[in-house]
């Protein structure tokens, strides 16, 4: 998952840029709004932290703007604690969140976590296909309840792929949400990744549709087993 972070105070920006890479993201920033404008409104992000107090364009505006030509990324905005009114306005502009300054971290994480996978059509925190399951809180992953160790990369393949389970994945999208902006881009290690992570799971859950992209699905339910697969179309 890749995401955006729009705060003009250096050190909490720095400070946010860090935790989000920790928890697993791939993190762009802009320091003002002009800037945060253009990256939202041109690159693909699974979710946006927003500040709405910014210098040459104020958060505002940028979402509306952002709304207006379409953009529909999940945005969270930083208010101020008492300003009931700037979260009201938020909210008119198309905020999908608000966290009052100062915030606690986990409560950022967990807010984006949610948002994330509400934007894919998830509900919970553990997202399971057939005998894989993703604990996104934990940031586990387990194949018949055994633990499998992921590095961050294929972890982060992998949030990906269940959190759009059942439908099919281009390439260039994983390069667009695993990747942040400075990242020297390949779409050929995607395929490395892909195989590592075959191999990892030992399931055969990841299809390569060739030309198209990846497909995450449940492996074929033998006669006994009940179907869980949570398999969704695309929106
Ligand atoms: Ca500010």
């Amino acid at each position: 998952m890749r995401l955006l972070v729009v705060e003009d105070d250096k050190e909490l920006n720095r400070q946010l840029v860090l935790a989000l890479e920790e928890a697993g993201y791939a993190v762009d920033r802009a320091l003002d709004g002009e800037e945060g404008h253009f990256l939202g409104d041109t690159e693909n992000y699974d979710a946006v932290i927003l500040d709405l107090g910014l210098p040459k364009k104020d958060g505002i505006s940028v979402l509306e703007d952002w709304r207006r030509a379409g953009r529909t990324m999940p945005v969270l905005i930083l208010t101020a604690r008492d300003r009931w009114s700037d979260k009201v306005q938020g909210f008119d502009a198309g905020a999908d969140d608000y966290v009052a300054k100062p915030f606690h971290l986990e409560e950022i994480l967990a807010r984006l976590r949610a948002l994330v996978r509400r934007a894919s059509g998830h509900a919970t925190s553990e997202l399971v296909c057939g005998p894989l399951v993703l604990d996104t809180k934990g940031r586990r992953v387990l194949v018949n309840g055994q633990l499998i160790k992921l590095t961050s990369h294929e972890y982060r393949l992998l949030d990906y792929l269940m959190h759009h389970m059942g439908r099919v994945v281009s390439r260039t999208e994983l390069v667009e949400h695993l990747y942040d902006q400075d990242f020297d881009r390949d779409s050929n290690t995607i395929e490395v990744f892909v195989g590592r992570l075959r191999k990892k799971l030992g399931l055969d859950v990841i299809q390569t549709l060739r030309g198209l992209g990846y497909l995450l699905s449940a492996p074929e339910a033998k006669p006994n087993d009940k179907p869980n697969a949570h398999v969704k179309t695309q929106s």
